[in-house]
């Protein structure tokens, strides 16, 4: 199992790593990597592999195959044993993370105001889209609960990472209310605590503080049908 360095530290933007091996020319592992694999709804980082020699190789895409994070370089060259120095195009994820944080804060709000539950996302570095188990149109529920969001962003609250047995995990099942994110390990999950607010079971990358997120802005809102309702919304 390669260690996810972005689990501890999503603020983690370059790293040394040696590449563990390599398919098809093209589809790089590495023995240890903070690319995010595309996942939970969230897009996957991109970035650079560098060799000691100085060749450049841009990371296009990030996916998780059997288990293991592969990343998928532009052109071949990269050899198993290789020893590189990795760096992540680190606008494009920092916006991602704060995408990320702020649909568990809009969730939360869903779910506890109106005990409404997210079944899928899919965030971009454009807009967020969010969709819903809501069985009637109800625009004004989702405006309250982002005007609220909003509100609970202002009390800048801090965002821990911390680790449960499964076990204990179970015994509040709050924690797995979201359809968001993964939890990357059976007998060991990571809770990701919004101090003071929300707690889920996830593997994702999160901002530390909520006052990063910055605004959500409330976009557009369509039926999908029966018990599916679907919100855009963009952070400034
Ligand atoms: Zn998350």
């Amino acid at each position: 199992m390669v260690k996810a360095l972005y689990m501890d530290d999503s603020y983690l933007r370059e790293w040394d790593a040696v590449v563990e091996s390599v398919s098809q020319k093209k589809f790089i592992i590495l023995d240890k990597t903070a690319f995010f694999p595309k996942g939970g709804g969230v897009e996957y980082d991109i970035g650079t592999i560098t060799t000691e020699d100085k060749q450049v190789f841009n990371v296009v895409y990030t996916g998780k195959f059997s288990g293991k994070i592969s990343h998928e370089v532009e052109k071949a060259g990269l050899q198993e044993g290789d020893k590189v120095h990795c760096l992540l195009d680190w606008e494009r994820r920092y916006l991602l993370m704060r995408y990320h944080t702020a649909t568990h804060v809009l969730s939360g709000v869903l779910f506890k105001d109106y005990n409404l539950k997210v079944t899928g996302n899919q965030l971009t570095t454009d807009k967020a889209r969010v969709d819903l188990n809501m069985a009637e149109m109800d625009v004004n529920i989702i405006i309250k609960s982002i005007e609220k969001s909003n509100e609970i962003i202002e009390k800048k609250l801090p965002v821990d990472i911390f680790y449960k047995s499964r076990e204990e995990a179970e015994k509040e099942p709050d924690l797995f209310k979201l359809a968001i994110g993964f939890p990357h390990d059976i007998d060991n999950l990571r809770i990701v605590d919004i101090k003071g607010f929300d707690k889920q079971a996830d593997g994702g990358c999160h901002v530390k503080n909520l006052k990063e997120i910055g605004t959500i802005i409330f976009k557009d809102f369509i039926n999908k049908g029966k018990n599916f309702k679907r919100v855009y919304f963009t952070i400034e």
